[in-house]
Parts: C-alpha cells; structure tokens; sequence
C-alpha cells in the first residue's frame, strides 16, 4: 500500500463474512456476489495504490435501537434463532439473519467513522445501502438501514449539511422516512417511475415537510430510460442542488441495479453514467466536503453488470485506470422518454427550487 498525493487512502470495507447471508438458491441476492465482485476489483488491480481493506466492525445495539422499533428487533432476533419466518415477501428469513445484518451495516458504519476522523478520504461498502429498511420493518432484502445509521452517526460527530445521493434504481422509501423533517439531511433519489416498480413510492411532490421541506428530492425516470435522458435529468438539477447545500458529509449509493443487463429492474444506463455520476459525487466531496465520501453500495443483480459498475466507482475513487467492455443498451431514449423525462425534471425543479430559494 502506498499512500494517496495527498496521504490519504480509500477505505474497502471486507469481511469473507459478507457471504454469510443466505435468501435462498432462488433469490436475487445470490451468495457468492461480493465475493465474485471483490475477485473481479482484485484482479482489475483496484484494492492496490493507495486502497486499504478495513475489517468491519458490527452495528451496536445503541445504534440499532436508534434505528429500530424494539418490537422489529425482537422478531429479527426471533428470525435469526429458528431460521424459520421472513422480514417481508422479498426477504426470507436464515438462521444468523440478526448477526448478518449487524455486519453488513456496521461495514457501513465503519467506513464513515474512519472518513470522518480523517484516516481515510473515501471509503466503499460493498454490502451497504439497505434504503428499503424502516424504523418498524424491514424488506426488499434489508434487514437494518445502514444509511438512516450513517447519518445519526454523523450528526453525533457534528455534522450539520450531509447529502445522501441515492442513484439505485429503487426508491429509498426507508431512508426517506426518518429525516422527512430534517435540513440537516439532503436525500436525491434518482430511481424508476414508482407506478410500476418497488417500492412504489418516491414521487415528485414528496419533498420533505416543516423544516426539512425542499431538502427530499425525488426524480423518477420511465422504463428503457437510456444514459442521454439519464445524464440531462443529473445536469438540469444535481449541481444546483448540491452546490446550493454544500455538503459536509456525502453518502452515494451508484445505481448498480439501473444497469441496463440488471434483471430486476427496467432502467438501461451504462457503466458510462455510473462514471460521469461518481465522478461528479468524488468532485463534489473534495470541493465541498473536504474530501468526505462515503459509497454505499447497494443493489445490483446481474453479477457482471454489479462487478463492473464496483470498478468503475473503484477507479474514480483511486484514480486506478479501469474499463469494462463496452456496452450497447438494446435501445435509444426515443422522443417519448425525452418528453416524460423533460416534464419530470421540470417538475422537480417546480417543486423542490422555490422552497430552497433556488432561482
Ligand atoms: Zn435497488
Ligand atoms: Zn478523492
């Protein structure tokens, strides 16, 4: 390991233990992903150079009755005894679930108290990013949000502006939930249009309410929406956003899953806007942020598309040279998706400018 220009690194945060999770040979969440995907980084060359791999440090129970409703807890804890039950449909229930889930966010956790106190400039979580979770129930495969605990953390350390740039292609409808109210908290959500996908929620006009009103930013994006409609939407309303706020703390969760080979999900994005997004994210963090940068990974489903997008974000983190193969979406945005996703963003910009006295 050799220190960064500047002397700082980037934190990996891995444990061998991230495959200790098991929703089932049919599940989504294949076991045996962060490890495919933490082959593929290695072999790329991306955990060398200034990269340091941090050993995670599981969530404690403070923090995660801060998160979480006792009773939610207690079932969790019930769960992970028998290996019999389930968090939601989505999200099956396997012996050690309660211990798994402690890990995975404590990873989390991990890597923003080392980037706060200034080991490390950025750090990457591999198994971060449980959005969906919310203070009294868990689902769409999260069992404790690792996020919401990001940024209590935080503001525990004083932290006042911290954004949360969640591109996965699902709406972080639990994240959403706890800092509605809170200016402290800026969340984007980029995600595809809640008619027709999970979680159903993540509209326009939720903005956030009383003090927090203008700091909840939603912007959703039609089926086959390709990287030109993509990169206008982020164009037309990030920069004014973040520059408006000036972010102290930055959590960005890259939309591995908006992956056009993703098979949950209907977005067509490449690895190419996954860069031009991380690359904007990693500027921003050292004009605004001193450098602060935290990388959530979240969802992501086809192995290859996931590995690819992981080193992708790897490289603008490391400054590591990486290319995966080129890719070519099955489509082109057409005029219809230019129409929809020309009105959504002027839309958001309707709804979310005034109340933060952007002009
Ligand atoms: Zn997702
Ligand atoms: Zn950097």
């Amino acid at each position: 390991m050799s220190p960064s220009p500047n002397g700082r690194t980037v934190g990996f945060v891995w444990s061998p233990e991230f495959e200790r999770f098991d929703y089932g040979r049919r599940h989504p969440l294949r076991v045996g992903r962060f490890q495919m995907a933490f082959d593929l980084v290695n072999e790329a060359g991306l955990l060398e150079g200034s990269v340091r791999l941090i050993d995670p440090v599981p969530l404690s129970d403070e923090m995660l009755v801060r998160i979480h409703s006792e009773e939610y807890i207690k079932q969790v804890k019930q769960i992970s005894l028998t290996g019999q039950g389930e968090i939601d449909i989505d999200t099956p229930g396997f012996k050690g679930i309660y211990e798994y889930g402690q890990l995975s966010c404590g990873a989390t956790l991990t890597g923003v108290r080392e980037v706060a106190s200034g080991r490390l400039n950025h750090f990457l979580s591999p198994t971060g990013g449980f959005h969906h979770a919310k203070y009294d129930s868990g689902g769409g495969f999260c069992i404790f949000n690792d996020v919401a605990a990001a940024v209590l953390a935080l503001k525990d350390l004083g932290f006042e502006r911290i954004l949360v740039a969640d591109f996965d292609v699902h709406h972080g409808n639990g994240t959403q939930t706890y800092f509605y109210e809170d200016p402290d908290v800026m969340i984007i959500s980029f995600h595809e249009d809640p008619e027709w996908m999970y979680p159903h929620d993540g509209h326009i006009g939720d903005i956030g309410a009383g003090k927090g009103r203008g700091y909840n930013i939603n912007m959703h994006f039609p089926m086959d929406s390709c990287d030109s409609v993509y990169r206008y939407a982020f164009d037309q309303l990030v920069p004014s956003l973040v520059e408006f706020y000036q972010p102290e703390f930055i959590l960005f969760l890259p939309g591995f899953d908006a992956h056009y080979n993703d098979p949950l999900a209907h977005l067509k994005i490449t690895t190419n806007m996954i860069r031009y997004v991380a690359q904007y994210m990693h500027d921003a963090a050292h004009t605004w942020s001193e450098g602060r940068l935290g990388v959530l990974s979240a969802g992501g489903y086809d192995a290859t598309a996931f590995g690819w997008g992981l080193g992708t974000v790897l490289s603008v983190l490391t400054g590591l040279k990486y290319s995966p193969p080129k890719q070519t979406p099955p489509f082109d945005d057409d005029e219809e998706t230019w129409d929809i996703v020309r009105s959504n963003v002027q839309d958001v910009k309707d709804a979310v400018f005034p109340a933060l006295g952007i002009s």
